[in-house]
């Protein structure tokens, strides 16, 4: 299995082919490739995204069948049913590379401001939990702050959201702690953006890369 130093620049050299529209998706996504995975997999990175339809993990790292572990779930929040997916593929495969990736106008990050800020609140419990998890974090923000363009205010708290995944992935699971502090593992943040296409990779990044 690769480092995740490596894994790393992997994935920022597929989403430099994908802006610069020069996706290799044809070769990376055969049936030959995906007949040629029947015998296991090897996933060099696990991505914990959003659900949003724009932000297709594969698509925007232009990877193909077997490249990446991939969960989602609407504002990339984590729940232990997504501690225990990272658990499984990191164990299981050796992957040493956990992104949690983010996005601009995500919609969970957006409910959840407009209940901090008192203008709706989500009626179905389902949906609450998800805005509960996000909650904590961009409340944070809210406090100590005065008015703030709406703008910068949404920027910050995607990123507050990132943050808040990222160290719950850190630090809440006895397993993944051990293989950041004894082999290697990495759990990195990134945002997305729906306007660039370009991924901005801002927590737990090593210097070098
Ligand atoms: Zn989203």
């Amino acid at each position: 299995m690769i480092s995740a130093v490596d894994a790393l620049a992997r994935l920022r050299d597929g989403n430099r082919r994908f802006v610069t529209n020069q996706s290799a998706a044809s070769t990376t996504s055969t049936h030959a490739r995906r007949a040629g995975l029947l015998a296991g997999q090897e996933p060099f990175a696990i991505v914990l995204g959003c659900s949003d339809s724009r932000v297709p993990a594969e698509l925007v790292f232009d990877q193909g069948f077997g490249d990446l572990f991939v969960i989602r779930v609407a504002g990339n929040i984590v729940a232990p049913s997504q501690v225990g997916s990272v658990e499984f593929a990191a164990a299981r495969f050796g992957t040493r590379l956990v992104v949690v990736m983010g996005h601009s106008q995500c919609g969970a990050v957006a409910a959840t401001l407009e209940e901090l800020l008192g203008r709706t609140t989500t009626q179905s419990r389902n949906l609450r939990s998800i805005v509960e998890r996000v909650r904590p974090s961009v409340e944070t923000l809210l406090s100590g702050r005065g008015k703030m363009d709406p703008d910068a205010l949404m920027h910050d708290a995607v990123r507050a959201n990132v943050r808040a995944s990222v160290n719950h992935l850190r630090h809440g699971s006895e397993l993944l702690e051990g293989l950041i502090i004894g082999d290697g593992l990495l759990v990195v943040g990134a945002e997305y953006s729906l306007e660039s296409g370009v991924v901005t990779f801002f927590d737990g990044v090593p210097e070098a890369g």
